[in-house]
């Protein structure tokens, strides 16, 4: 994909199932890939397990929740490498409770991480895309960022959250040659998907299998969607003929949510 040469492309929850692919694909197509986490192990596995196949790629411990440490990331990585003109909002967690059962506690770290998260890495990245006239913002929502579903109401309302900073965000850069705009994945075939048919089979009774045949159901497709489908749309949307894409929120769920 042409134009990601050179760029530096920070990709929170780099360490996870999505993050890995989309480092994979930047990095290939000749970019300077961060990935960051909470987790110096995970992350370190992930850069490894790259490494082995001809990918390159840093890493820093980072907990998005935590203002002070994207500070610190952002002036390491400025130190390090230079200045972050791609940032891909990725990290994120994602659990499900009725909603009356839901601690408190559940609702904050999800809107802490999904959203908060989000927004204070666009706080501090984007004062150097402004700077230079060149930007690219791409938030990990979810088809959840557009329509309602019952169980996830903190992670549906944390991904409608990123959806608002998305449009909102898009308008006040539009004519400083940054682009934001939100990737809304449906089911995706990994890790996290794997953990939460896990969750539903001990409660349903049925196997994980069943259950993730039903989540490749709720799809037209029929099916959950590769990470490297979205790294492609995440590289597309980073690359400079996407230029005039901002605010756009584009779902690759096989056609399950069509607005
Ligand atoms: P994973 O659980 O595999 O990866 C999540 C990543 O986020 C990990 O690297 C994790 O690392 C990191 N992370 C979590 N909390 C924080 C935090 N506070 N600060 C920094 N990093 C954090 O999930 P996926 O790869 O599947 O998900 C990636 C994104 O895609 C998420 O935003 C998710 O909502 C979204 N998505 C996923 C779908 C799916 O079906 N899997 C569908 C639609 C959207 P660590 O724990 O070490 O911090």
């Amino acid at each position: 994909m042409a134009n990601s040469d050179n760029r530096i492309v920070l990709i929170t929850g780099g360490s996870g199932g999505l993050g890995r692919a989309i480092a994979r694909a930047f990095a290939q197509a000749g970019s300077r890939v961060v990935i960051s986490g909470r987790n110096l192990k995970t992350l370190e596995n992930a850069a490894t397990g790259m490494s082995r196949d001809g990918v390159e790629v840093d890493y820093f411990v980072c907990d998005v929740t935590r203002k002070e440490e994207v500070e610190i990331l952002a002036e390491r990585i400025g130190r390090q490498l230079g200045t972050v003109q791609i940032l891909i909002n990725n990290a994120g967690i994602a659990r499900a409770a009725g909603f009356l059962e839901m601690p408190d506690a559940m609702w904050e770290e999800i809107l802490q991480t999904n959203l908060t998260g989000a927004y204070n890495c666009c706080k501090v990245f984007l004062s150097g895309m402004m700077q230079s006239n060149w930007g690219r913002i791409i938030n990990i929502a979810s088809t959840t960022a557009k329509v309602g579903y019952p169980y996830v109401t903190a992670y549906t309302a944390s991904k409608h959250g990123v959806l608002g900073l998305t449009r909102a965000l898009a308008l006040e850069t539009a004519r400083r040659g940054v682009t934001v705009n939100a990737i809304c994945p449906g089911y995706l075939n990994n890790e996290l998907t794997r953990d939460n048919a896990r969750r539903m089979a001990e409660k349903t009774g049925k196997t994980v299998e069943e259950v993730l045949a039903v989540f490749a159901a709720s799809s037209p497709q029929d099916r959950l969607i590769e990470p490297e489908e979205v790294a492609s749309l995440a590289l597309m949307l980073a690359s400079e003929k996407s230029a005039g894409i901002t605010g756009q929120a584009i779902s690759i769920d096989g056609g399950t949510v069509m607005a």
